[in-house]
């Protein structure tokens, strides 16, 4: 039978954090989460369809309208695209778009390390939940992360405050341990916290960059440009 897949959208944009930045490509976001973090801002993915809603090909013909030849870089978002119940779906996904040379990055939410899908793509992007989330990475987990996928992924967190700052702080010691550092195989992104109701805070980025600057710099400290440019909420951008 043909396989349907549950997607929420596909859409062209300009990467608008973390050290993709700045480059265009076509996000493949899956419907379907129940991790739960308090400052989501895709709750419409939450719900999981009963039926995939969309053919593989009718996927690479909207990516062939969106991008053509030009644009052959394709972030797998969510959602959860490694929920259990979608995580075939995402593999073989992956699979035909490497078959069509695409390279391909895969957004994980930090809570599960699937070898059948990060060995088959070019980027990984982790995310280190900090407690403002609600939501608890496993150490354990982002340290196998970072062992096994060398040079080809980034951490992710989003800074709310101190709190969280401190938190992955000591996450980052505790997995570089007596070298204090995880570079170059690795790239911790802080992502100060903006949130879709909210006037941009200067002040809560310019504290995190002291906090980093005074802890010698153990992360990137990168903000999503898209809601400077576009605003907050917008979406799709
Ligand atoms: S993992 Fe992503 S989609 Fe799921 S709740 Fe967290 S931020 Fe939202």
């Amino acid at each position: 039978m043909l396989m349907r897949l549950s997607i929420n959208s596909i859409y062209k944009a300009t990467e608008g954090e973390g050290v993709l930045v700045g480059s265009p490509q076509i996000f493949i976001r899956f419907q379907g989460c129940n991790i739960g973090c308090v400052n989501c801002d895709s709750k419409d993915t939450w719900s999981f369809l009963e039926n995939g809603n969309i053919t593989m090909e009718e996927i690479f013909a909207k990516l062939r309208d969106l991008g053509g030849e030009k644009i052959k870089r394709v972030s797998i978002t969510g959602g959860d695209p490694l929920h259990p119940s979608l995580i075939n779906q995402t593999i073989t996904l992956i699979k035909e778009l490497k078959n069509r040379r695409y390279w391909v990055n895969i957004e994980a939410a930090g809570t599960r390390l699937p070898h059948e899908v990060f060995d088959q793509v070019d980027f990984i992007s982790f995310d280190y939940k900090t407690p403002s989330t609600g939501v608890k990475t496993s150490v354990k987990l982002l340290s196998k992360l970072i062992e096994q996928y060398p040079n080809r992924h980034q951490v992710k967190s989003v800074i709310a405050d101190r709190e969280d700052f401190q938190n992955a702080l000591a996450a980052y010691r505790e997995i570089a341990g007596e070298e204090e550092t995880l570079l170059p195989t690795s790239t911790w992104v802080l992502t100060p916290c903006y949130e879709p109701h909210e006037e941009f805070s200067g002040k809560r980025f310019q504290n995190i960059l002291q906090w980093n600057e005074d802890e010698g710099g153990p992360f990137r400290v990168i903000g999503q440009q898209h809601k400077w440019v576009y605003g907050p909420a917008e979406k799709q951008v």
